[in-house]
């Protein structure tokens, strides 16, 4: 009712609550990491519902990983609403095209396309191209780009050209691989996750009654990260929109970390000159992590080269100071990785719950070394957060004996003993998670189950064996796995979204981030640094980052920090020595014109904000960097090193 909406939007400040009110029409929401982009969205559902304005059921939420979209449905029931659609786009196109599959298609659901890369091979062979698997990796990429960029095999090579991919091969060899890798899915009747999106947008375009089916379904649209958007997901969005406006989309430019695989950050920087009447929200006040977190992570950003176009979106903390963000180096992988692995083990022995604790690295080869070492100092893990969960052998097999076991018992008896008496049927002990990878892994599934029945009981104390078997149905229809108790271990790409107490962004050396395939081109460099600013703002509170010199013990000192790091982080002794016997790392001004009344200023200025940062190596004092200056006003040096013209030489 009226009294449970206001009470939705008592939870907002001004600004949030305005987007939240704005129920009906399009809306966007610009703003950037922690200001509660997610939650205003969340809360302008419930809002809708609560006033009467939505069905739950009209409406569509897509998020960009099945784990954000349990997240929102787990916000949305606290807020007193259930039977919201949140879903990734190819979970509510799976559905949809599961459904409409006779019609369109003529036939079941096809099957997906279980091992891509074999197909990718295939196609290749064929063009009697000579691959490996990092070529054929990055073939798949390519077809991949194409697809979610709405290019056909004919069109990839002028459109590859002009968006400066590279390719492991030649441009016309990349067409022809992709025009046989779509005929070879198309002889197997099966589909690739973009054809998904696409035979999915295809079925609302071109069937009338399809289209008013789903329209007439799902009546307001919710997007999150619409930064990250491509062309192949924008078009099934307006396949499902059919012209109408009941749109809200919520994004950071700055957090667009999909660019390489297609996705296009003006599709929200746009939204205001696509709908003139919507309600476009900044948000600027940082919910979510402490104000030394925030410094940093705006300092970070702060030193991109500016983008035409892009709007200031600063940070403003809002929480109590904490604890400076620490900057670690160590002399190899190992013992980073056996140092995070202590301090995870001293946060957990002081208090803190192991899923408030998260590591998160470059590319998933790193993960190894950090689950090796937590695991000796027996801390509980989980990788990326439980995806396919409801996939993993052990826990189908327990929901097989689940359903056998409720099938068996009168809807009777206390559900959580009834769940442990199952498990124990399989080997699962409490309380004790054997060593060893593949058995603690079991293990955590199993307990994950076990505390999932123990939550929904605190819930719904009556919920019998029977309901229990069939919320499970219904998790693994959305792919909304249990929260699995640990330490998160997580790829920079898959944190997005999500928030953790204390984390540890590990492994931040040159090469890894930014990586080495982007280093020559700038714009990869920059995506880089979207995902390190990603990553450290997923800190409420703890922020550590660290490094190492070699990957292995004893190994040749050669790897250089993050170039990221150069003014964030203090110096290394190493690069103080280099710079004491450099002189090209003294301050050298060339001025230009009549600038030296003002370079006094500059003086002035930079005696006033002396810090340990780095120096910047040389000033063109010309009416351009004076001009730089004067607009970006740089609170540090280091800011002002990262402006053109002014910088290391
Ligand atoms: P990201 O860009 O990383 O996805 P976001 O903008 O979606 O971030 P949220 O996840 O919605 O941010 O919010 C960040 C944190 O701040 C959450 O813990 C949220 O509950 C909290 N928060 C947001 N707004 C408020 C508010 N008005 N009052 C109290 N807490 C808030
Ligand atoms: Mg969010």
């Amino acid at each position: 009712g009226v009294q449970g909406a206001e009470a939705v939007l008592a939870g907002l400040d001004e600004q949030q609550r305005a987007a939240a009110a704005a129920v009906r029409g399009p809306v966007c929401i610009l703003a950037g990491a922690g200001t509660g982009k997610t939650r205003t969205i969340t809360h302008r559902i419930a809002y809708g519902v609560h006033a009467g304005v939505y069905v739950p059921e009209q409406v569509l939420a897509v998020t960009f990983t099945a784990r954000a979209a349990g997240e929102l449905r787990g916000r949305l029931s606290a807020l007193g609403v259930g039977g919201v659609q949140a879903r990734t786009f190819h979970a509510a196109a799976m559905r949809q095209l599961r459904y409409f599959a006779p019609r369109v298609l003529g036939g079941p659901m096809p099957e997906l396309v279980e091992n891509k890369l074999r197909v990718v091979a295939g196609a290749a062979t064929r063009h009697r191209l000579t691959t490996d698997r990092a070529s054929l990796r990055d073939l798949a990429g390519e077809i991949e780009w194409a697809k979610t960029t709405l290019a056909t095999p004919d069109e990839y090579p002028a459109r590859a050209r002009a968006a400066g991919r590279e390719a492991p091969f030649e441009a016309a060899a990349v067409a022809a691989v992709y025009a046989s890798y779509e005929q070879a899915k198309q002889r197997e009747g099966a589909l690739d996750f973009e054809d998904l999106l696409l035979v999915t947008a295809y079925a609302l375009e071109e069937h009338r009654d399809v289209a008013q089916e789903v329209r007439g379904q799902y009546r307001h649209f919710v997007v999150d990260e619409y930064q990250d958007v491509n062309p192949l997901q924008q078009r099934l969005l307006d396949a499902w929109l059919g012209g109408r406006a009941e749109l809200c989309v919520v994004g950071d430019p700055h957090q667009t970390i999909y660019s390489f695989t297609g996705a296009d950050p003006d599709y929200l920087l746009g939204f205001a000159d696509r709908y003139p009447d919507a309600e476009v929200v900044k948000l600027e006040r940082d919910y979510r992590s402490t104000p030394e977190v925030v410094g940093l992570a705006n300092r970070l950003i702060g030193m991109a080269p500016r983008r035409t176009g892009l709007p200031g979106l600063r940070l403003l903390g809002q929480r109590a100071a904490g604890p400076e963000p620490r900057f670690v180096e160590h002399p190899d992988e190992p013992t980073e990785a056996a140092a995070v692995a202590a301090m995870c083990r001293a946060l957990v022995d002081s208090g803190l719950p192991a899923a408030e604790i998260a590591v998160l690295f470059r590319i998933n080869a790193q993960s190894q070394v950090y689950e090796s070492a937590l695991a000796d100092l027996g801390v509980p893990y989980v990788l990326k957060g439980g995806e396919r969960f409801f996939e993993r052998p052990e826990v189908r097999e327990a929901v097989l004996l689940l359903r056998g076991a409720a099938a068996g018992r009168d809807d009777g008896g206390p559900l959580v003993p009834a769940v442990r008496d199952v498990l124990a049927s399989v080997g699962w002990v409490e309380h004790r998670p054997p060593p060893g990878g593949a058995a603690r892994d079991r293990w955590q599934s199993l307990s994950a189950l076990v505390d999932l029945a123990v939550d929904l009981v605190a819930e719904q104390p009556d919920l019998t064996l029977a309901g229990f078997v069939a919320h499970l149905a219904e998790r693994a229809n959305a792919q909304h796995a249990p929260t699995v108790q640990g330490v998160t271990l997580a790829s920079m790409h898959a944190a997005k979204g999500l928030e953790w107490d204390a984390v540890f962004v590990v492994g931040l050396v040159d090469g890894v981030v930014p990586i080495a395939q982007s280093l020559a081109r700038p714009a990869a460099v920059e995506e880089e640094r979207r995902l390190l600013y990603v990553a450290v703002t997923r800190a409420r509170e703890q922020l550590t980052l660290s490094w190492s010199l070699s990957r292995q013990p004893g190994g040749k000192r050669s790897r250089p920090r993050s170039r990221f790091l150069d003014g964030l982080a203090p110096d290394t002794a190493e690069q103080r020595a280099r710079a004491r016997r450099s002189p090209a790392r003294r301050a050298e001004v060339q001025l230009d014109g009549a600038a030296g009344e003002r370079f006094e200023r500059l003086r002035a200025w930079r005696a006033a904000t002396a810090s340990a940062a780095s120096v910047p190596a040389y000033v063109v004092l010309n009416d351009a960097t004076l001009q730089a200056i004067a607009e970006s006003r740089p609170a540090s040096l280091t800011e002002l090193s990262a402006l053109p013209g002014i910088g290391a030489r």
